[in-house]
């Protein structure tokens, strides 16, 4: 049974440098980094009283929260405890980039109480790092993975990125045979998508590189799955694999089912019941708010049946569990089955969708055409 436990996401707004590609908010200028962790304390304490049921999840993101010194995590920490149910065994995630990590630090992180880290590895080739505009090295990245499993960390994912214009699918395979050498608890293979505002998008509207083409990706998209696969990964969501079902990512999870979640500091989304809402994105938006007491939620929206019906089977269909047919025909008072026959057949006829222990799944084929089976 999935946990229907709120999860919690902090949003940590600062990264060292920006990387090409990124449409993330978050700002090179550290020198707020302790005004942001005392009005993030503020925020805790102010937004912690609308969610009664104890956290399971915790997510530390960005940005890159492994700028912040342990000192300054550990007072984040102090702050989640003090202002929210945790339940035992709550996951705690904290997302690093390789460039940032020694030994001494992930050891600090583990004894903190992170237990799962997540690597922003992308790529273990060096033009493929350069064209993405990271600022570490392979080197760095094999090292971080390595001194991360010495530190002691026994939940470790690693995120790679394909569908890079210099990046022929035999390198990719490569990048991927590297990243399962590591032994990972978890993988996420994410494809390069040119966001809008981007120094990407714009090199690219300049005629710098085209992108691949979709036959090219959906090329890459079934080697990934295959290859880690084979490797004795589970595909279970459209970007994310792990090693069994214990190493899925339980705070993901909550965003793929409508389960509450919270999410503090700058652009951060939240979501309980039929309502979701956003925080400002300005850092100093952020901080001016809450120095004056207020929260700093720049919109709302309340989902309609229609629409919350939608997301529910848009989102279940990029997970490889699928649709639960009678709970959805519960919840929403319709035979999801019968509604969508015509459909729903052809893609089961053309191998994208299987009916199998009562719930409508994805295949391998189903999963690379998530985008367009949430529009049947
Ligand atoms: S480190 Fe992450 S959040 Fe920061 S710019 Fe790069 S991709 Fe974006």
């Amino acid at each position: 049974m999935d946990s229907k436990n709120p999860g919690l996401y902090l949003h940590i707004p600062f990264c060292l440098t920006k990387c090409s590609y990124c449409s993330f908010y978050s700002q090179t200028d550290v020198s707020l980094i302790p005004d942001f962790i005392e009005a993030l304390g503020k925020e805790m304490e102010m937004a912690g009283a609308g969610f009664s049921s104890p956290f399971d999840t915790v997510y530390i993101g960005g940005g890159t929260p492994s700028v912040l010194s342990p000192r300054q995590i550990e007072k984040i920490l102090a702050g989640i405890e003090k202002s929210f149910r945790l339940s035992r065994g709550t996951e705690f995630t904290l997302e690093a980039n390789p460039g940032d990590l020694d030994l001494s630090l992930l050891r600090s992180l583990k004894n903190l109480g992170i237990n799962r880290l997540n690597l922003g590895i992308q790529s273990f080739d060096p033009q493929t790092l350069a064209f993405l505009g990271r600022r570490h090295t392979v080197e760095e990245a094999i090292k971080s993975a390595d001194a991360a499993r010495e530190a002691g960390f026994d939940h470790i994912g690693l995120d790679l990125i394909y569908g890079v214009p210099v990046q022929p699918l035999g390198l990719w395979r490569d990048t991927l045979s590297q990243a399962v050498a590591f032994y990972p608890e978890h993988l996420s293979c994410y494809q390069l998508t040119l966001e809008d505002d981007t120094p990407l998008a714009e090199g690219c509207r300049r005629g710098g590189f085209s992108p691949p083409g979709e036959d090219e990706l959906l090329q890459f998209f079934l080697t990934t799955s295959e290859m880690l696969e084979n490797s004795g990964f589970i595909h279970y969501e459209v970007s994310n694999f792990s090693r069994g079902p214990k190493y899925a990512s339980r705070h993901n999870q909550k965003y793929w089912d409508h389960t509450p979640y919270l999410g503090l500091g700058p652009s951060a989304h939240s979501f309980s019941g039929s309502a979701r809402w956003w925080n400002t994105r300005s850092l100093n938006d952020y901080l001016k708010t809450l120095q004056s007491g207020n929260l700093p939620i720049e919109g709302k929206e309340i989902l309609t049946r229609e629409q919350l019906r939608m997301e529910s089977w848009f989102l279940a269909l990029r997970t490889r569990k699928g649709v639960h047919i009678e709970e959805f025909n519960a919840q929403y008072g319709e035979d999801f089955l019968s509604y969508n026959s015509g459909i729903l057949k052809t893609m089961q006829e053309q191998g994208h969708l299987v009916l199998e222990d009562g719930h409508l799944r994805p295949t391998r084929t189903g999963l690379a055409l998530a985008d367009s089976l949430a529009r049947i």
